[in-house]
């Protein structure tokens, strides 16, 4: 197995780090096209810190904000015949995961001739254009993977398309740009961030410098897991959070995910349940299963949030996921069977079978 680290985004971050670097923004092009959602960029001062820094740079720009959470293809097939209309020559992406993972499917469709069985083959071409991400949430870190996830009607999941042609050039790390977050966004984001992490150590993959990270980005993220309880985060909170975040996807860019994001996909997929949250239900029952193999890795994961056993680390969860809606034993055997098709499920240290699927998705959620 080939152990790598690998991280070609440069990362600016801190408070007005946008305004404070204007000339970044010279490096990528002419004509930018800027990849949002529907409000959340409207209404907490990115786009406009972002609109500001182009027109005083006398930058040309384009908006797409039609993009939805969980992008669809079709989503993103409309973003990048825009893109193409528009010939624009660089995409800044502003928001969640969702946002960041559509603008590098539009980049790459736009400059590609990808037929929908090749899209999430991996095999393409070199062109793309230059990329700069603001994340608006503390979770996916898109703003430094090369992984583009996208709801597949055809498979009835959530698939995943990479190159490391899609890493974005730059990423700018502002948490002023998350202060209103409600809370259960910022709590299902922190837990996907917190997953990334903790799934990364778990992985065949996983190698020292992987290992360093995901362990610093545990212990950014669980420092704030009591203020997460009550509600009440201060900025500073809120940064630990998006550095933990944009660190677990160093992590995950090196090591990929587990099954737990892959069984978490169909309770997106069929239950519209939050990304984060979907792996937050999973986690611990998926850490059980690990440490039947494995204790001393499962055990040193607890320690550096200050758990000594599972059941402490689910006790945290369920405070801060509340009630959880149950499976049936249809729905566990049709979730585990798609994902023991998924490529995640067979990264971690020990491969999950069937059985062993359907065992972790019932201890989490079986009625
Ligand atoms: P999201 O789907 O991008 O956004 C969720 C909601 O949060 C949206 O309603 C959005 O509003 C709102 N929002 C965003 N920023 C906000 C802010 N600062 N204040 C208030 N509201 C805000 O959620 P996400 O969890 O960040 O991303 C999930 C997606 O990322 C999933 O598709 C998942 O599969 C993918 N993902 C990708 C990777 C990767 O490596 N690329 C890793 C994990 C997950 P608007 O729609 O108005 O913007
Ligand atoms: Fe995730």
């Amino acid at each position: 197995m080939k152990q790598q680290y690998y991280m070609p985004t440069r990362v600016i971050m801190g408070k007005d780090c946008i305004k404070s670097n204007p000339e970044i923004f010279l490096e990528i092009g002419r004509k930018i096209l800027i990849v949002t959602g529907a409000k959340s960029a409207k209404n907490n001062g990115s786009l406009d810190d972002i609109l500001s820094v182009l027109s005083s740079n006398g930058q040309a720009w384009t908006i797409f904000d039609r993009v939805t959470p969980n992008p669809s293809i079709a989503c993103v097939k409309e973003g990048a015949a825009f893109a193409q209309k528009e010939k624009v020559d660089s995409i800044i992406a502003i928001g969640g995961g969702s946002p960041m993972d559509a603008a590098k499917a539009i980049n790459l469709l736009a400059c590609q001739d990808i037929s929908d069985e090749n899209l999430f083959s991996g095999k393409y071409g070199t062109e793309i254009l230059p990329m700069i991400f603001v994340p608006t949430t503390a979770g996916t870190g898109s703003e430094v993977t090369s992984y583009s996830v996208l709801t597949n009607d055809r498979a009835q999941t959530k698939t995943s398309l990479g190159s490391p042609i899609l890493f974005p050039k730059y990423a700018f790390l502002d948490a002023k740009y998350m202060k209103d977050m409600p809370l259960d966004i910022t709590i299902n984001t922190a837990i996907d961030a917190l997953s990334h992490s903790i799934e990364g150590m778990i992985t065949k993959r996983a190698n020292p410098i992987t290992n360093s990270i995901a362990a610093e980005s545990i212990r950014r993220i669980s420092s704030c897991f009591e203020a997460l309880k009550s509600g009440d985060l201060s900025l500073e909170q809120r940064f630990e959070l998006l550095y933990g975040s944009t660190l677990a996807g160093m992590v995950i860019a090196n090591t990929g995910t587990t099954a737990v994001h892959s069984m978490g996909y169909s309770l997106t997929y069929f239950h519209n349940v939050d990304h984060g949250r979907a792996n937050g239900l999973i986690l611990a029952a998926f850490m059980s299963y690990i440490n039947k193999y494995d204790s001393r890795l499962i055990t040193s994961i607890l320690s550096i949030m200050g758990f000594k056993t599972i059941q402490e680390f689910k006790d945290t969860l369920d405070i801060l996921l509340g009630e959880r809606r149950a499976l049936s034993r249809e729905e566990v055997e049709r979730y585990a069977a798609i994902a023991a098709k998924s490529r995640n499920a067979s990264n971690s240290i020990v491969i999950p079978d069937m059985e062993d699927l359907v065992g972790i998705l019932s201890e989490a959620l079986l009625r």
